[in-house]
This record gives C-alpha cells, structure tokens and sequence, in this order.
C-alpha cells in the first residue's frame, strides 16, 4: 500500500492501557494536543480482566474495563484526541519520527510516547492453533461464560492463572490448574485462595504435550515428571483450555531503533521513561519486565508525557 504523510502532531501515544491514557490526560493537560492511537486491543490488558482490586482510589475494586473508560474520558475531557489504528511500522531514524498507521497513514510526531504493552504468550503446539476459538484461550473473563458448568484446565503457576482459575470456578465445574513446577509462583494470597477452592485441582509438575477433540476441544494430553524416570502420561477432560503464562512485549516494530533486553522489553534510561532516542518514551508493560501493574503503568505514562512536555520545551517547539 503507498504511504501518504498526511498529519504531523507534537506528541503522539500508541496504546490504550493505564501508560497510553495517563500519558494523554497529562500530555493534553500540557497542552501538547496528543493524539493517541488505540492499538489492537482498545483499553488494553486490564479490559479483560475482572475486578481490579488493588488501584488506588477504588476502595471496594472497580472492574477492569470500568477503569478504563474512566481513564479514556478523562483524556478526552482534556481534549486528548483518541482514535482507533494499529501502529504497523515506525522509522525513528530522525525527528519528526514516522509511525504509520494501519499500513497506509503516517503520522509525523515530534515526540512518540510507546505504551503498546505486551500480549499472552501461548505454550508453541500445534493444537493451540488447531482449536483456536474452539476451545483454546488466553483471556478466562472474556470466554469463561461458555464454559458453565463445563470442566476446564488453566496452564500456569502465576497470578494470573491463580486469578483466571478462581474466576473460571465461579462458572465451570471443575477446574484444572497444570502448573509445571512443583510449586506456585503466585503471591501468597492467590494461592491461598486456589487451596480454598474446593472445585479446583492443582497438578504440580505437568506439562501439556497435545490436545485432543472431534470438533473442539474434549481433553488434553499431560506429562507428569517429564524427564524424570517415573514420568507418567495423564488424559484430562476439559472444555476449554485457557493459557495464563505471561507476556510478550509488543515493541517489534521498535526494535530496529531502540534497545530492548532479550524478551522484547524496551530499554529506558536511569529509571526514566527515556530511550536511547531523543523525544521517544516508552511506559508501561513495553517496558517493564519486573512490575507490570496498572497503577506503575500508569505512573509511567504520567513520567512519559512530562518527558516529552520537558523535551519539547527545551527544544523551543
Ligand atoms: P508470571 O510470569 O508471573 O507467571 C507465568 C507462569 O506461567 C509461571 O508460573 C510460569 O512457570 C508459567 N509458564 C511460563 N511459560 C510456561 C510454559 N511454556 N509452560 C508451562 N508454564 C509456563 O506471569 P503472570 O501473567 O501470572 O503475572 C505477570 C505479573 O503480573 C506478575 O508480576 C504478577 O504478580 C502480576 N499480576 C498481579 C495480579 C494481582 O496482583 N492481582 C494479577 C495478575 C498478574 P514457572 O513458574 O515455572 O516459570
């Protein structure tokens, strides 16, 4: 498709989680007139969770999408320009940088705020692709609702397979937690409240090796011990069969002009949202292998936008 330069911006945001719309309540209130572009999943990671529990300000919890409408209006109040587009290419060679978007239009931004977050990583088989949206998901609060009273495997040992597997108890009938590990890695509340769900299961040291099913998924091939001398094969039944272990940062379109370590995670500079580039930022999950939380995200969105506000001034624009 040919490219046509048809805008240029002072600041441009790309992403809609905590980082990209804290960045644009702060960039517009500076009077930078930003204009942020969503990305594929408009709102970001928190839209598919359930009850946020632990942002401050919320004292009984608010929902995840909740949080972030409330977040967008509160850019838009301040006349952030918020649009939906996916950012399909990036040349960072030289200011203006160029991102474009959605493979035709490109936006010439003398600063660039990166808050394109990460995205669920899948385990690699070949049946994960085979019973995609017949089975197989990555995201409990969004699919969980066809699986009531239906059996139902949650792969990972973190916080966020602790949280899907509760909320998928709440539906489902039984639930399967296969954890690779003889241990979880989750925080000690989460775990506590898996051991207290009698209609969870936790099997510790297995790994899923296929799955299997006439028109969708009805069970999955596990191998308990694997490598060890009394590894064992074990067959579940399930429904559904949802991933929670962890994330890719979603910067590769970046990666020829920045640093990134050796996931995909962007580089910043001395614990400030700055990259190896004069007047491009990175902030939230793009960037942060360690704490990934809405709240840090969002405070480095805030960083972010008075960066670029502080970049633009000392450069007189
Ligand atoms: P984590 O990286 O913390 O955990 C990933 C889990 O998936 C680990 O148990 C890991 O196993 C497992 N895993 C990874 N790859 C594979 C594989 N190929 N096969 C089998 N298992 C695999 O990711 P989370 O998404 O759970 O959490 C990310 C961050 O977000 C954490 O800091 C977490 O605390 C936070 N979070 C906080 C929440 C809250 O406070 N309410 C809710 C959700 C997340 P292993 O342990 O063996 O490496």
């Amino acid at each position: 498709m040919s490219e046509t330069t048809n805008e240029r911006t002072r600041c441009l945001i790309i992403g809609s989680g905590p980082a990209g719309y804290t960045a644009a309540i702060y960039a517009s209130r500076a009077n930078l007139n930003p204009v942020l572009y969503e990305g594929i999943q408009p709102g970001g990671q928190l839209t598919t969770t359930t009850e946020v529990e632990n942002f401050p300000g919320y004292p009984e919890g608010v929902t995840g999408p909740q949080l972030m409408e409330d977040l967008k209006k509160q850019a838009e109040r301040f006349g952030a320009d918020i649009r939906m587009g996916i950012a399909t290419a990036a040349d960072l060679g030289q200011a203006p940088y160029r991102v474009t978007i959605d493979g035709e239009k490109v936006i010439e931004a003398e600063t660039l705020i990166i808050a394109t977050g990460a995205t669920a990583k899948y385990l690699g088989l070949p049946d994960e692709q085979k019973y995609a949206g017949m089975g197989v998901s990555a995201c409990a609060t969004c699919d969980g609702f066809f699986y009531r009273r239906k059996n139902v495997a949650v792969v990972g040992g973190g916080d966020t397979a602790c949280e899907e597997a509760i909320y998928l108890a709440g539906l489902a009938k039984q639930v399967y937690l296969i954890v690779r590990k003889p241990f979880l890695r989750a925080s000690k509340v989460m775990q506590e409240r898996v051991f207290q769900t009698p209609n969870i299961q936790v099997l510790f040291e297995h790994n899923t090796v296929g799955l299997f099913g006439e028109n969708g998924v009805e069970g999955a091939h596990l191998v308990k011990r694997r490598g060890e001398p009394d590894e064992e094969r074990v067959d579940i039944a399930i429904d559904g069969f949802f991933l929670a272990i962890g994330h890719k940062p979603n910067s590769d379109i970046f990666k020829p002009w920045l640093e990134t370590d050796e996931v995909g995670y962007i580089l910043t500079l001395d614990g400030t949202p700055r990259t190896k580039v004069p007047g491009v930022f990175a902030a939230g999950d793009v960037a942060d292998p360690h704490y990934r939380q809405a709240i840090t995200a969002a405070g480095s969105g805030c960083k972010a936008a008075i960066e670029a506000e502080r970049y633009l001034a000392a450069a007189g624009k």
